[in-house]
């Protein structure tokens, strides 16, 4: 049996990126840029004000007093020359008028009838900030293949870009298989259970960049399976397959790929939960049959397909954050395959800490709304509490997580609390 890592491996190179499209600016964020980005101006364009305050005419000659002349806001530019002795009040953003090279912030400026006089001598360009300083042009600013986030939007903006070429998003169909599952919505009857894993999966796939098409339930026929095969790929770049892929009398994937026409890469990876799952080529377009128990559907999904789409919507980065952690309680792999151990990680005072979730079947979705990470106990192996381990942080909500335990644990008083609360958000 293949390992996990040699299974990724396979895949990956039976992949390429998908092609490339342009998009509203604001549409690019998370996507991944395909081209370099070069700026056609200088940023800022001129030197302007880093305060409100007055700007001195230069060279600063130390007398008692300037006489004020002139007023610029944000927005407006003055021509021409300050003369020697004046000041001109002016405003954050506002280009500096020439003739001008120092400007005093208003809280260190001194009123004096007669006009302004600086509380100490200002250093020659102090509080400007330079035409060009943050960007030149003709500066790579922006290189391709990097993730588009809240600041390129900004910095793509402020160069004057209204569209950008980005990786198209993947779209990904996700067909369940099983004559006991329901719709959504349903009420579970005798026998019957709610197909959770064709949302389990959509909701991975929305969360990982891509565009999920939820194709329904294929009966565990033959005839269903491959009749549903067919008409998912048809509009999608993946497919994937949940259940039916195992050693069961009813199970009908794996053939129905084959009989469709699919080369079969592998099937079965050494791995627990998880270890029936197929990976296939059908009209070129990847096919991931990944088992039916809900764990074992989401694990498969983040150890395959996640970087499969990640890859092909042009990212280099194809894999989760993997952190140090204490270990809380003692971890045994009685079995002999690598076990991915659902934890729940916390940011404690110390560092992070993970615990064992206490029912780790791959039928119990509740290990993995309880954890947040994956901790791989190699066959046999036996981890003491107290020990350093790797951790795979699965989900953003970990963040949340931390950021609320150090929050309970900390010493502030309310009234602090508030006031940091409302810093952070002005
Ligand atoms: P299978 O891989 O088809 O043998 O299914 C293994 C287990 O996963 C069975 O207990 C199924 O009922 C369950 N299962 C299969 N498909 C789904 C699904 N779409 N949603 C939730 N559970 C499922
Ligand atoms: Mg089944």
């Amino acid at each position: 049996m293949i390992s996990i890592e040699q299974a990724q491996q396979i895949i990956l190179q039976s992949i390429d990126a998908l092609p490339t499209q342009e998009v509203p600016v604001l549409k690019s964020l998370g996507r991944v840029v395909a081209e370099n980005i070069h700026a056609p101006w200088d940023i800022p364009s001129t030197d302007n004000s880093a305060m409100d305050g007055f700007a001195f005419s230069s060279p600063l000659p130390d007398q008692d007093h300037w006489r004020v002349t002139d007023f610029v806001p944000a927005g407006q530019f003055r021509t021409s020359l300050v003369a020697p002795g004046e000041a001109v009040r002016i405003m954050t953003g506002a280009p500096i008028p020439p003739g001008c090279e120092t400007v005093v912030p208003f809280e260190e400026i001194d009123l004096t009838n007669q006009g302004v006089r600086p509380l100490k001598t200002p250093k020659k360009g102090a509080n400007i900030r330079r035409r060009g300083e943050d960007i030149q042009a003709n500066d790579l600013v922006i290189t391709a293949g990097s993730v588009i986030r809240p600041q390129e939007i900004g910095m793509l903006v402020s160069l004057g870009c209204t569209m950008v070429k980005v990786f198209r998003t993947v779209r990904v169909a996700i067909l369940a298989t099983g004559d006991e599952l329901l719709e959504e919505g349903s009420v579970p009857s005798a026998g019957k259970i709610i197909n959770s894993n064709s949302y389990s999966l959509a909701a991975q796939v929305l969360e990982a960049g891509g565009e999920p098409i939820v194709l329904g339930i294929a009966k565990d026929t033959d005839l269903a399976t491959k009749e549903k095969i067919r008409e998912g790929l048809e509009g999608a770049d993946i497919l994937i397959t949940t259940g039916g892929v195992s050693v069961g009398d009813r199970d009908y994937v794996k053939e129905a790929l084959h009989e469709l026409g699919g080369e079969l890469f592998f099937w079965k990876v050494n791995l627990k939960p998880g270890k029936p799952v197929a990976y296939a080529m059908l009209n070129g377009k990847p096919v991931f049959a990944l088992p039916g128990n809900p764990v074992a559907t989401m694990v498969g999904f983040e150890l395959f397909v996640r970087p499969t789409m990640l890859r092909m919507m042009g990212h280099r980065n194809l894999f989760r954050p993997v952190v140090k952690a204490t270990l809380i309680e003692p971890a045994h792999n009685k079995g002999d395959r690598p076990h991915l151990v659902r934890v729940r990680v916390k940011l404690e005072q110390g560092g992070y800490s993970a615990s064992v979730y206490k029912n780790q079947s791959s039928a119990n979705l509740a290990s993995l709304t309880q954890g947040n990470g994956l901790l791989r106990l190699q066959p046999t192996q036996s981890i003491d509490a107290g020990s350093e381990v790797q951790i795979t942080l699965l989900d953003r909500g970990f963040e949340m997580g931390g950021a609320e335990t150090l929050f309970k644990s900390s010493s502030y008083e309310a009234d602090e609390v508030v006031f940091a609360q409302q810093c952070c958000g002005s």
